[in-house]
């Protein structure tokens, strides 16, 4: 299954926007996902699997597929991931059956909020897939979000925190850099991005080949 899919998406990446969507933990990458799922209603949201607990706030199938480790690595030998990733000692995959679905479900595109190694793997299977990199102002207002969302232990911030150099470090590996300093400043440079891509010709080409064709652009 693992090589149709993402052969599939190699062939069609261009008119169906593969958006990835990254930062280090605490810097507001899910808070912006969540403005982008409100607004692009058209997109789908990629469902990671992960080892990790829910959340007081968190159900399983919305933010997440919750599996132990020994479900996750079964999927991962029977290659039902587009890419997976160990993260602040969990691990947290994309199933290829998520894309598969927002395929045939019409969606025009996917959302991944993954980290920059899901990102890397990504990029090496579909490199026309989108890629933003979501900055926190400073290293201080990271650590002052992660605190303030009250839903890990102190031990969690750490380790969250410790890693947040390497993950930035990584920034090459991204299309656009947004800083989400003010909130809405930041969802309005997400959105340009978003939009822009979106529009590209190569996504767009049936637009005018139905013009041409039909005397009108047939919206979808
Ligand atoms: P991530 O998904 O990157 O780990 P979250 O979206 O969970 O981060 O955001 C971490 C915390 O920071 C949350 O409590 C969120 O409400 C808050 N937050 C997000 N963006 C901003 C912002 N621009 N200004 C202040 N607080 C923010
Ligand atoms: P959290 O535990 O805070 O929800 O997520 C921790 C980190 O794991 C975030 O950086 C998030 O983007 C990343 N993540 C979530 N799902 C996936 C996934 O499917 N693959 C990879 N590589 N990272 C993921």
């Amino acid at each position: 299954m693992a090589n149709d899919v993402l052969g599939e998406l190699r062939a069609g990446a261009e008119d169906f926007l593969l958006l990835i969507i990254s930062s280090p933990s605490g810097a507001g990458k899910t808070t912006l996902c969540n403005r982008l799922r409100k607004e692009f209603g058209e997109l789908a949201f990629s469902v990671s699997h992960t080892t990790r607990k829910p959340r007081p706030n968190e159900q399983d199938g919305r933010e997440y597929h919750f599996v132990d480790v020994s479900e996750f690595r079964k999927l991962a030998a029977d290659n039902a991931f587009a890419e997976w990733a160990e993260v602040h000692g969990n691990l947290y995959g994309t199933s290829l059956r998520e894309i598969e679905t927002a395929r045939r479900n019409n969606a025009t595109g996917i959302l991944f909020d993954i980290d920059f190694q899901g990102a890397r793997q990504i990029r090496a299977k579909v490199p026309e897939a989108v890629a933003v990199f979501v900055l926190p102002p400073s290293l201080e207002e990271l650590e002052r979000r992660l605190r303030g969302r009250a839903t890990d232990d102190e031990p969690t911030v750490q380790k969250r925190l410790a890693k947040a150099q390497k993950e930035i470090e990584n920034y090459a590996l991204f299309d656009y850099l947004v800083v989400n300093d003010d909130l809405d400043r930041a969802y309005d440079r997400l959105r340009s991005v978003v939009l822009a891509e979106s529009a590209r010709r190569i996504r767009k080409a049936m637009l005018a080949e139905s013009l041409l064709r039909h005397g009108r652009v047939s919206l979808p």
